[in-house]
């Protein structure tokens, strides 16, 4: 069994590339351990941010518009609604970095990006406290992403143009020379010209296979949601946001058809090995505590708790994705450590993958995110 590509790992990344791959004409094999989408990785639990202003660096602003338009042309394609336009709210000390950042990124793209005082923030969204000394950014065109329904409409269309998805295929190992790949599962060996490693908390154990030792960490991370007046806190009042507040930066979702406001702690989380049996939420004492803290502390209006999970996050040292091909071996390309903020992107990073692995070189600027700065001493 011989294909132009195989894909392994079949999640936000790889099955947006398996997309784009096939569409292009590519044989390609999308091998997954798990049926996508699923609960086992880090794409589970109904919503993503996309946030376009960018603390974390000037250098993502054209990717993440790059991935915006992407998910437009992904809804006109697949007919399903993948973007909610509810806005996000970025709350933060006016002079921290975070805030500075925000501004500075879309004052550099020219984003409609509004400052509103603490004052303004309350009249416009009576749900949300903001301390002394703090502000909102308000960014009108961003807001939410349904991530399964994202994946299941890359995972139709990708099929539709004639790629083959194995679910339930664990890959094992990989075998490479500059021209052929074999990739072997428990039952099977395929083999491709190109292979696209994007096994998200499992990539550092599967490139460990190939001679490759990359610094990724995956952590166990929580989110909850919890009960909240549809009236304050539902998609057509309250925004999505990433709050910096005194203990640390968190982010949440208005509730959607009713499930509730939900919210999550972007900094932190416990270091995990991804094959280990991950404790599920409420496990430890601060799964809960912590979340509802912050909620009641910012967010006075929303009621009780009604449900948590866990997820996982894959970082890097410097929290920056690794999207690259492989120094030694041309035909592998790695996309791994998205550091809990990469799902926007994920559009964006199937087409660069497709490019790559079609024309040796993409259009879209992923210098910040190359192997190498890994492999200097
Ligand atoms: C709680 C939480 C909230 C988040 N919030 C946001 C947000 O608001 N905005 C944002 O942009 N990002 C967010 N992220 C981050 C984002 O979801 C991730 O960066 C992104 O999903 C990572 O995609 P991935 O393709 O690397 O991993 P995944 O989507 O997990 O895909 C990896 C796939 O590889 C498969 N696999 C693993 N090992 C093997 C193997 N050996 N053989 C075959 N298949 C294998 C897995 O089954 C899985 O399907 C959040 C993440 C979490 C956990």
């Amino acid at each position: 069994m011989h294909f132009d590509v195989i894909i392994i790992g079949a999640g936000s990344m790889g099955m947006a590339a398996g997309y784009f791959l096939a569409k292009s004409g590519k044989s390609t094999l999308l091998l997954d351990a798990h049926t996508p989408p699923h609960q086992r990785g880090s794409h589970h639990g109904e919503t993503r941010m996309i946030r376009h202003a960018y603390a974390e660096g000037e250098q993502y602003v054209p990717f993440v518009r790059r991935a915006q338009s992407l998910w437009y042309e992904l809804e006109r394609e697949s007919g399903k609604e993948i973007f909610l336009k509810t806005g996000v709210l970025s709350v933060g000390k006016e002079t921290g970095q975070f805030i500075q950042e925000t501004i500075k990124s879309a004052e550099k793209y020219d984003l409609p990006l509004l400052t509103l005082s603490r004052k303004e923030v309350h009249n416009r969204f009576p749900g949300m406290h903001v301390p002394n000394e703090s502000v909102g950014c308000f960014e009108s065109e961003s807001g939410v992403l349904k991530c399964e329904d994202s994946i299941t409409a890359y995972k139709a269309l990708a099929k539709h143009y004639g790629a083959t998805l194995l679910t339930g295929s664990r890959v094992t190992g990989v075998s490479l020379n500059n021209h052929v790949a074999q990739v072997h599962t428990v039952d099977e060996t395929y083999a491709a010209h190109s292979v696209i490693i994007s096994a998200g908390a499992w990539s550092g154990p599967l490139l460990d296979t190939i001679g490759l030792k990359l610094p990724l960490t995956p952590l166990r991370k929580t989110f909850a949601w919890f009960h909240a007046d549809e009236q304050t806190y539902g998609k057509d009042a309250f925004p999505a946001f990433a709050y910096e507040s005194s203990n640390g930066l968190y982010y949440g979702f208005p509730s959607i058809e009713g499930a509730g406001l939900k919210v999550g702690r972007h900094d932190g989380g416990t270091p995990i090995h991804p094959d280990e049996q991950m404790a599920p939420f409420g496990t430890l004492a601060e799964d809960e505590e912590d979340l509802r803290t912050f909620v009641h502390r910012h967010m006075p209006k929303v009621n009780d708790l009604a449900y948590g999970k866990t997820c996982l996050y894959t970082m890097t040292p410097d929290d920056r994705f690794i999207i690259d091909r492989h120094p030694q071996y041309k035909n592998l390309y790695v996309a791994a450590g998205f550091s809990g903020h990469g799902f926007k992107f994920s559009s964006a990073v199937g087409q660069a993958l497709s490019q790559l692995v079609c024309l040796g070189e993409t259009e879209i600027d992923i210098s910040a995110f190359s192997l190498d700065r890994f492999q200097r001493k």
